[in-house]
């Protein structure tokens, strides 16, 4: 990423909510596909206008670092100040909007998408890496979520429950909150914003929406999609830009009660402490060093696909990722060994080419954090299998060769440590309380997954693993849209995204007392029994 000096004149990209907003640059550079240049921008206030500072950075990517993408703002606070100015105009219309008809929105937002997915795929693996088949099961992630939420419109279930008092009514009911911000990160950039957004307005709030400044361009199509559903213009501001500025800016904002960040454990400790200062409500889902248990009595073979798409599907980039494999005793040298050949054979390239298995890490960053690992590891003594360096031939992209160490003790840096990259560490033990209590000894708690045929076993597991999420017999990572997601300990901070609990963390839950008595009825005092009639 690169800063670019401003082209574009102030109000230069006002326009439309629904034209195609990229603009075609023609004093900027090519990238290999000789394609212009286009320079995207803002959508605040209801339109699509530059930053205020006039300054850009540029997109490329990874598999081809030469082919950049386009132009994109750089934000800060003052582009988040309008964005707050007209999001709040936006929350007084949206709040007042029926949930059924707010939910129709996101009906038409999943027609959309699922008419769109080939080219939001397309470019999607274009600017983050991931193959083809992934970025489409990424929007499939959103177009599920936009139906679920859809049907949402029609519950918002609150409660009647009987009153403590004669003739007395009293229920609960859901409020929307205000405006959302909305800071994503850019291992899933469709589906973690919708996953956000699209309970965030069914429930009635505006969004603030900050993607990830490796993937604005797939930020940049869902938020024209949902223009083009028919949202109310005000209700979306779309604010590109670095964390540190622009992300930085919206959690800071104090007109901004509601704040739903994924990322880091370590940028999520960042925003914890600003909005437990400023009394925000937060959602942070973060890190996580999953691990996949294989046992003794495991059908190996579907342990071994499980195991290769969990480690080095997403190249290892996701939170849900398979970063540690433990190992039972019994069948360890022959799964490992059939392991690494079928790691040597996965076929590293461009995600747009058909055939690839593995595609590019995300920027130069991450590259070099996968290497400082590779160091690490050698140096605590695991066993490098496979992998540990760039493979040649790639030499314009951020690839990595899947990583196997094996002879990992538990403790080591290697096995205690988010890398997020392609990297997985073999930890050989003895009983399935063994493996629980390595899996469960580390500061992540996300997701986490045992192989084995005995339901028992299975059960245990079930009780006994400190994550959000356990599979019997299937990888690490995935998730439905109609079920609750998310991680304990430091991955998560108690709230859940997906399913049915998302829409209690967007909503304020309200009580209202009906009293048709006619009579002073003194709840919480002595005449429990109520005023008899
Ligand atoms: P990141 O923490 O670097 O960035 C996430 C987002 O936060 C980006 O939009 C970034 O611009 C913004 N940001 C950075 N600094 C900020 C600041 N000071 N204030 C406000 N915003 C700021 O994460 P990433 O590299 O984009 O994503 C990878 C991480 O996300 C991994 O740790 C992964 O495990 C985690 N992740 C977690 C989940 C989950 O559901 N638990 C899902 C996906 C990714």
């Amino acid at each position: 990423m690169f800063r670019c000096s401003n082209q574009a004149s102030a109000g230069a990209g006002a326009g439309h909510a629904t034209s195609d907003r990229a603009r075609p640059d023609a004093s900027e550079a090519t990238g290999p596909n000789h394609e212009t240049m286009k320079t995207f921008d803002n959508f605040i206030g209801g339109r699509w206008v530059p930053p205020v500072s006039g300054e850009y950075f540029a997109n490329q990517n990874p598999a081809d670092a030469r082919d950049t993408i386009g132009r994109f703002p750089m934000s800060g606070s003052a582009d988040v100040e309008l964005a707050v100015e007209s999001a709040q105009r936006g929350f007084d219309e949206w709040r007042r909007t029926p949930a059924p008809a707010r939910g129709d929105v996101l009906r038409r937002v999943g027609d959309l998408l699922s008419v769109r997915k080939d080219d939001i795929a397309d470019l999607m693996t274009r600017e983050m890496g991931k193959p083809l088949a992934e970025t489409r099961g990424d929007v499939q992630e959103g177009i599920d979520t936009a139906y679920y939420a859809a049907s949402e419109g029609r519950r918002l279930f609150g409660h009647t429950v009987p009153s403590e008092l004669r003739n007395k009514w009293a229920m609960s009911f859901r409020r929307p909150i205000g405006i959302a911000g909305i800071v994503t990160p850019f291992n899933f950039p469709l589906a973690i914003p919708t996953w956000k957004m699209f309970p965030a307005l069914v429930c009635g709030n505006a969004c603030i929406f900050k993607p990830a400044e490796d993937v604005p361009h797939t930020g940049h199509a869902l938020v024209e999609i949902l223009l083009e559903a028919g949202l109310p213009p005000e209700v979306i501001q779309l604010v590109h830009g670095v964390g540190e500025a622009a992300g930085a800016a919206i959690v800071n904002h104090p007109s901004i009660p509601v704040i739903s960040f994924t990322g880091s454990t370590e940028t999520g400790r960042v925003v914890g402490e600003v909005c437990g200062r400023m009394h925000k409500r937060l959602s942070l889902e973060m890190g996580g060093k999953n691990a996949m248990i294989v046992l003794d009595d495991a059908d190996l073979e579907l342990a071994l696909e499980g195991v290769l798409w969990g480690a080095f599907g997403t190249t290892g980039q996701r939170c849900t990722a398979t970063s540690r494999l433990i190992v039972q005793d019994g069948v360890h040298d022959e799964f490992v060994s059939r392991l690494v050949q079928r790691a040597r054979a996965l076929k590293l390239g461009d995600g747009r080419k058909s055939g690839t298995d593995v595609g590019p890490l995300i920027n130069q960053d991450s590259v070099s954090k996968v290497e400082r690992y590779i160091d690490i590891g050698q140096k605590e003594g695991a066993d490098l299998l496979c992998g540990g360096r760039r493979p040649e031939g790639l030499d314009h992209g951020y690839f990595f060769e899947p990583t196997i160490f094996a002879r990992v003790r538990a403790g080591m840096r290697l096995e205690q440590e988010e890398i997020f990259g392609p990297v997985l560490s073999v930890i050989r033990i003895r009983t399935p309380d063994e493996a629980f209590a390595v899996n469960n000894d580390v500061r992540y708690g996300l997701s986490s997954s045992v192989y084995t045929r005995d339901v028992n076993v299975a059960m245990r597991a079930m009780n006994e693993l400190d994550t959000g999420i356990t599979y019997v017999n299937a990888p690490t990572i995935g998730a439905e849209a109609h079920l609750p997601f998310g991680g304990v300990k430091q991955t998560g901070n108690g709230h859940r995204e997906g399913g049915w609990e998302v829409y209690e963390f967007f909503s304020e839950t309200k009580v209202g007392y009906l009293d048709f008595s006619g009579a002073l009825q003194r709840a919480q005092i002595d005449n429990y029994l109520g005023t008899p009639d």
